[in-house]
């Protein structure tokens, strides 16, 4: 296809990498509730050039996708990507970033000193939400279903990890926040692992669940969702200035488990839903 034309206020990004998030899948299957129009080009983050001016850049979205060579986009969806960081991890910012900062902070209200449960730290969100929580003082623990997912939770710093394989791994948990990834088999024993005052903030979900809501009452407890795309531009300006800050200070670490060239995105969207997460997944389109 020809290279889309920028009009004002536009970019175009020559693409290096894009990630590859569950919701691509989704919406690849047609299992989504906000399908976009065909034809339609899968990807919602990406990092590289800027076409115009050489910039190295990541993206927060794209008018045309991501898993392509090039992308416009809109001026508010480009942002400087700090020297020290490839364009792999440039790809593995936004989604995973912006979804755990808005989870922990602008939903859950977590605050310095309080214990946090990251339920399924493994992969792209729960990475960050364990950086991030460090980053804020608090006390973390992070749960995998792998032993090499474990050792990479423990790398990011988390203070305990748990293997979430084992029925009893919530067994004497105590937590002011957990952030949840998988909300259908986990959010009952939730209500149970959490602390008085205590907040569930459910970021992925697969399905049913049965809860008891004695289990809340007696703990004043809070379930809440959280959804990426209904943050207000407000929002969005507040959670990119924070990973700017995290980013260049080196608290923020993107961690690229898997790389993939597009023409295998098919695999990439085959190893996004399966089990044994170590961190994001990426296509790389150019080095
Ligand atoms: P990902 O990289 O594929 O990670 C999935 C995580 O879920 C892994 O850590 C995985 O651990 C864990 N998991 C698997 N079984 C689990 C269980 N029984 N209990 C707890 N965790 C379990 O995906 P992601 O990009 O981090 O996204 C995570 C979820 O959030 C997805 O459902 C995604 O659709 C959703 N999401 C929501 C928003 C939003 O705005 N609400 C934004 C982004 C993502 P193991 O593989 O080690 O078992």
């Amino acid at each position: 296809m020809p290279d889309p034309v920028p009009s004002a206020g536009q970019l175009l990004v020559r693409v290096h990498a894009a990630g590859v998030n569950p919701v691509d899948t989704y919406i690849r299957s047609g299992a989504y509730a906000n399908l976009p129009e065909l034809p339609y080009t899968p990807g919602m983050e990406a990092a590289g050039v800027i076409e115009s001016t050489g910039q190295r850049v990541f993206l927060s979205g794209t008018l045309t996708g991501a898993y392509a060579e090039v992308a416009l986009c809109a001026a508010h969806q480009v942002h400087p990507l700090p020297d020290h960081l490839g364009f792999t991890q440039g790809a593995a910012i936004y989604a995973a970033y912006a979804t755990a900062y808005r989870a922990l902070f602008q939903r859950a209200r977590a605050r310095a000193g309080e214990m946090v449960l990251i339920h399924g730290a493994s992969g792209g969100v729960g990475i960050a939400a364990v950086q991030l929580a460090i980053a804020a003082g608090m006390r973390v623990i992070g749960t995998a279903g792998s032993e090499r997912g474990m050792q990479l939770v423990r790398d990011q710093g988390a203070h305990e990890v748990r293997d979430h394989r084992a029925s009893d791994h919530l067994d004497g948990v105590s937590a002011d926040v957990i952030v949840e990834m998988l909300a259908n088999v986990n959010l009952g024993r939730d209500l149970r692992a959490l602390a008085r005052g205590g907040r569930v903030v459910v970021v992925g979900s697969r399905g049913n669940v049965e809860i008891t809501p004695r289990d809340l009452m007696q703990r004043d407890g809070v379930v809440l969702g959280v959804m990426l795309g209904n943050a207000t531009r407000e929002e969005i300006g507040a959670i990119h200035s924070a990973l700017a800050a995290g980013l260049a200070g080196g608290s923020l670490r993107p961690v690229v488990g898997r790389e993939f060239p597009l023409a295998d995105a098919a695999k990439a969207h085959e190893a996004v839903m399966s089990p044994g997460a170590h961190g994001k997944i990426v296509l790389v389109l150019r080095e």
